[in-house]
This record gives C-alpha cells, sequence and structure tokens, in this order.
C-alpha cells in the first residue's frame, strides 16, 4: 500500500482519540482546488505546548491493527475496517515533510498493538529515536504508552518525547471488565506512577542544572464519556485520584461518538456534547478553584446539571454562602462566586486595595453581571434576600424551555 493510502487510513483511525483539541470536528477538504487550508483528512490537530503556545500537529497511528478488542474502538480486534501498518521511517519521513512545509509543528503518535506491548512500542519509539537523534527534530512529539509495555521502554519514551500519555479509557475496573477486557486498571495505575516517578526525577536533575536534559514535561490520559452507565461522580473522582496521585497535567473527557459497526454492548447514541463539556468545568473546579469532587456531585445527584455550569449549580444548592462581600471575601470564597474566574479575582483583588469596588468596576472586567449580582455585595448593591431565596433564581440562569416541533 503507498505512503498516501496509509495516511488516509491512520490519519483517519487516529481522530477519535481526544488528546488534541481539535479531535472529531468536521473534516472539510481544500484538495479539490477550492478553499484554502485543509489537507483532506491529513491528519493535522491543535493541541497545547507546555508553554501554552497552541500548535499543529501530525496526529498519526502507527497502526490501526490491534490484537486487543475493546469494544468501544474501531480498531478492535473483531472490527472489519481497512487496517494499514506504517514503517518507523514512514513516519519519519512525514512528519519531516510536514514539518519543513511548515504545515505542523510536532507529531502526535498512538498506536494499536500489534504483536504484544514491547514491539509496539519499540516500533514507536524508533519513531521519535530517530527524528531526535538522526535528524535534530525539535519540534514537539507527544507519545501515548501502552501500560503493559515494559518501564524501561515507558521511560526511553519519555526521553524523547515532550508529553506522553497512558489512556485510561474507563473509570472503573467494572467498566473496564465489560468493556475492554484485556485492560487492566491496577497495571495503568503503576505505570502512570512510574512515569510520574521519572517526570519528577527528571525535573530535579533540570533544577539541579542539567540544561542538556531531554525529557517529556508530563503525562495525560482520556476516558470515553457515556460508552456505559458510568456516572459523572466516577468520573471525576477518578480524575481527582489522577490528578493528586500521578501528578496528572490533564485529563481529557472525550464524549463516546458511535462507530461503523458496533459492538452490541455499546449504546446506539452518543452522549449530548454537553456532558463531556460540564465535566470539563467541574475538572477545572477541581483543579483551579478549590472545589472537591463530594462538593460539586454527591451520592443522592451523581451525574452534573446539563442546564447550570456546575459552579452556579454549587451555588444555588448553598446559597446560605452567599451574597458575598467583594470588599472584604477572602480569595477563597471569591473564586466561588459565579461568573467570577481566577484572573478577575487576582484583578479584584488589586483594585480593592486601592478603593470601594461597585459596579461600573465588574463592568470594566467584563464580569457577567446578570450571573453574579445575585451572589454579591459591592459598595452600591446589595442583592434582595428575597430573589437569593426564591426558587426564581434558577430560572433566571436555566435555559429557556423550548417547544418542540411537530414537524
Ligand atoms: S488497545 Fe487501543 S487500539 Fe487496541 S482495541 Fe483497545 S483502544 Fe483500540
Amino acid at each position: 500500500m503507498e505512503i498516501g493510502a496509509k495516511l488516509e487510513i491512520l490519519a483517519d483511525a487516529a481522530k477519535y482519540d481526544a488528546s488534541c483539541a481539535s479531535s472529531g470536528a468536521a473534516k472539510s477538504d481544500s484538495r479539490s482546488g477550492r478553499g484554502v487550508g485543509s489537507t483532506g483528512g491529513a491528519g493535522i490537530c491543535h493541541s497545547y505546548a507546555p508553554d501554552g503556545r497552541c500548535i499543529s500537529l501530525l496526529k498519526l497511528l502507527l497502526t490501526n491493527s490491534c490484537i486487543y478488542d475493546c469494544h468501544y474502538c474501531i480498531n478492535r480486534r473483531s472490527s472489519n475496517v481497512r487496517r494499514a501498518v506504517f514503517t518507523p521511517a514512514e513516519v519519519v519521513k512525514l512528519t519531516l515533510d510536514f514539518y519543513k512545509r511548515n504545515y505542523i509543528e510536532g507529531l502526535f503518535l498512538s498506536s494499536g498493538i500489534i504483536r504484544n506491548a514491547d514491539h509496539t512500542m519499540e516500533q514507536v519509539i524508533a519513531v521519535a529515536r530517530t527524528l531526535r537523534e538522526e535528524h535534530d527534530f525539535r519540534g514537539y512529539i507527544h507519545l501515548k504508552t501502552i501500560p503493559e509495555a515494559s518501564p524501561e521502554l515507558i521511560e526511553t519514551a519519555a526521553r524523547y518525547a515532550d508529553r506522553i500519555s497512558i489512556n485510561l479509557e474507563l473509570p472503573t475496573q467494572e467498566s473496564l471488565d465489560r468493556l475492554a477486557p484485556e485492560k487492566n486498571m491496577a497495571r495503568t495505575k503503576v505505570a502512570m506512577g512510574r512515569i510520574r516517578h521519572r517526570l519528577e526525577e527528571a525535573s530535579e536533575r533540570k533544577r539541579d542544572g542539567d540544561k542538556k536534559l531531554r525529557h517529556a514535561t508530563g503525562q495525560s490520559t482520556q476516558v470515553i464519556v457515556g460508552a456505559d452507565a458510568s456516572t459523572d461522580a466516577d468520573f471525576l473522582d477518578r480524575s481527582d485520584e489522577l490528578y493528586r496521585s500521578y501528578k496528572m497535567r490533564r485529563v481529557y473527557y472525550s464524549a463516546f461518538s458511535p462507530i461503523p459497526e458496533p459492538s452490541a454492548v455499546l449504546p446506539l447514541q452518543a452522549p449530548p456534547l454537553l456532558r463531556e463539556h460540564r465535566l470539563y468545568q467541574a475538572d477545572w473546579l477541581m483543579r483551579y478553584y478549590g472545589f472537591q469532587t463530594r462538593e460539586i456531585l454527591t451520592p443522592e445527584a451523581p451525574n452534573l446539571d446539563l442546564e447550570l455550569d456546575p459552579k452556579l449549580a454549587w451555588a444555588l444548592r448553598n446559597r446560605q454562602n452567599f451574597p458575598v462581600d467583594l470588599q472584604t471575601a477572602p480569595r477563597e470564597v471569591l473564586l466561588r462566586v459565579p461568573g467570577l474566574g481566577v484572573r478577575n479575582v487576582d484583578r479584584i483583588l488589586r483594585i480593592r486595595r486601592l478603593t470601594r469596588l461597585r459596579l461600573g468596576d465588574l463592568v470594566r472586567l467584563r464580569v457577567p453581571l446578570k450571573k453574579v449580582q445575585p451572589f454579591i455585595v459591592t459598595a452600591d448593591h446589595h442583592p434582595s434576600r428575597y430573589l437569593l431565596d426564591s426558587d426564581r433564581l434558577r430560572a433566571r440562569f436555566a435555559p429557556k424551555p423550548r417547544q418542540l416541533e411537530l414537524f
């Protein structure tokens, strides 16, 4: 099979991995000569470098053949799809060609498991090693690793990559048993723990002045939302553990999308995309706003409210904590006010040292007044206690009910 045909198959197969922000976006095609900016399925996606820059990556699978049979995966052993395998030299060539033409700033490489985990990892590493050592490639490299591979190989991958990741896929072992029977949560956690250890060692060596050391600076993972009955609490509990115990940079929530020729154990419909969005918002609250999982969700309500963002939903459940005086409240309390983001909270702390805060200051900061007003006190604004306690407050924020169309 020629390399262009492989590229079409293996770039398309990689789109189900959500670790690149534009995964799953509608494909556009400018190969007909009309329009510009798309090479039509060549697998260029966007991601964020460690310094926060948005970068374009060539996103590929080394192969879409796999000895595993994960039900949610189009590349599973029992799936009836066209298969292709790149040689490491072909991936190197494609990466360099795209890089030299300025199409990409790096490579995102994953793979189905061929023969066994170690053999697959060796192929993936061969790509990264050749790029770095033979071609002095300085672009960004993100490598997916396989938890079953030997620790030495995962460690070697981390030496050539900027970011490495292992997909957890599902939040509990019970879910894995049902949908990905060859995968094991404990084994994945052991591999993540080892990666964390190596990342910490490398950052210590860099701090101690080892300027030449090249090593990944973080690990990330992906979970699939809506492929089974796992609740949002199951996902957030697992993410909380991953952030705390494995220093995960990022957990990606990927809404399950029905695949061609699906396994009979899968739902027929994708979950609402809003569920994925709410999980990202809740994840953000845990990482940057000081919320605990148990504050966002409870055993009685284990799923996020799709109508309201999770901070607003929390505020409406905890109205006794409001209104908050913006002039005097500590930072951690301000962070819990709906409509106030981290950056604006820090600006408010600076402004209030100099003056009494008024609504006009919030307008200048572009704070959404309609959202924030019921929950705050400023020099010129005292919200009505009646509104804060009233049932109407939720209705003020929830989307208006829409009449169903008959035709
Ligand atoms: S191991 Fe990865 S590529 Fe293979 S079936 Fe499972 S999810 Fe798909």
